[in-house]
């Protein structure tokens, strides 16, 4: 039978706006020593804005920002829609085919016509075009038709606000270990991974790289291990994960299917509150 204190453990989660999908989750999440978290979407907020359209000869600014939004226009990804948000002008369906998204690249779909691709420098090598960008900072989404490099497209997204008091309640809750595991590129993982003091950042991963750093991390750790996305490429590590944390608002339907605790309001800090929650429900368990 289940004690009845693991109802008030759930209860009361579930007042704060964490969902905990059976009382052994809230026993898995009372023993978490290392929290990995998916960046964007998860630690920033998945909206991004266009901060530069940099197109190659011959090729106009809003050509290139029209090219990256018929693209995308059948994905769902924060990216995505962040450059449909951009995109003025009207983004006729019917001019898009054969649209497929690969996970962790980016976007190929045929656009009036126009075999165009819509994503990082991986996506570029893996159909043989050579781009260059040498900014810095942001997020660069390349864009090539027919085999053309076009030019490139830099977007930001910002943190979550809660965010870097996320990291620092964890840690005060003694998590060793915050991992920040993302497909973007390393500048802005790094810069993202400073800003909130995470302990640990890998990036430029492919969905299938994020599993194979969670199975590390499972090896290394003491206690137990969550995982923490919105489930846009990330749904097979939530479910590796012992805790796997899907953002329930913004997240999508695969995750919040997918993970033992929801966060219905996509606060990264309710996970701390969740772990003391927990262990203060064991405490009364034992
Ligand atoms: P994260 O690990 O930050 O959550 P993803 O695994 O979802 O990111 O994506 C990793 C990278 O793949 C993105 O930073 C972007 O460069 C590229 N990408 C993924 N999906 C798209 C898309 N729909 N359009 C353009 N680029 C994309
Ligand atoms: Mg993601």
């Amino acid at each position: 039978s289940v004690p009845l204190s693991f109802f008030g453990g759930i209860g009361g989660a579930s007042k704060i706006g964490v969902l905990v999908k059976g009382s052994n989750y809230l026993e898995a999440l009372a023993e978490v020593d290392t929290v990995v978290f998916d960046k964007t979407g998860t630690l920033t907020s998945g909206t991004f804005s266009v901060t530069g359209i940099h197109p190659q000869d011959g090729t106009s600014a809003e050509e290139l920002l029209a090219l990256a939004a018929h693209a995308e226009a059948f994905s769902d990804h924060p990216i995505a829609v962040s450059i449909k948000q951009a995109y003025t002008g009207r983004i006729d369906q019917a001019d898009v085919e054969d649209a497929r998204e690969e996970s962790g690249h980016g976007v190929v779909a045929t656009v009036q016509g126009r075999t165009v691709c819509v994503g990082n420098a991986k996506l570029m090598a893996a159909h043989g075009i050579t781009c260059d960008a040498c900014e810095l900072t942001g997020t660069i989404l390349h864009v090539a038709a027919d085999g053309r490099y076009l030019g490139h497209i830099v977007i930001a997204d910002t943190v979550k606000d809660d965010a870097a008091s996320a990291i620092r309640d964890l840690h005060a809750a003694g998590v060793e270990r915050c991992v920040m595991l993302t497909g973007d590129r390393a500048e802005v993982a790094q810069a993202v991974a400073r800003e909130l003091g995470i302990d640990e950042v890998e990036a430029q991963l492919l969905p299938q790289d994020k599993v194979g750093k969670v199975e590390e991390l499972l090896d290394t750790a003491r206690g137990n291990l969550a995982f923490v996305g919105d489930g846009i490429n990330d749904a097979p590590v939530l479910t590796r994960a012992d805790v796997g944390i899907a953002m329930g608002a913004m997240g999508s339907d695969a995750a919040i299917e997918a993970a033992d605790v929801v966060l219905m309001d996509d606060k990264p800090s309710n996970i701390a509150r969740a772990v003391r929650l927990a262990r203060r429900t064991m405490a009364i368990v034992w």
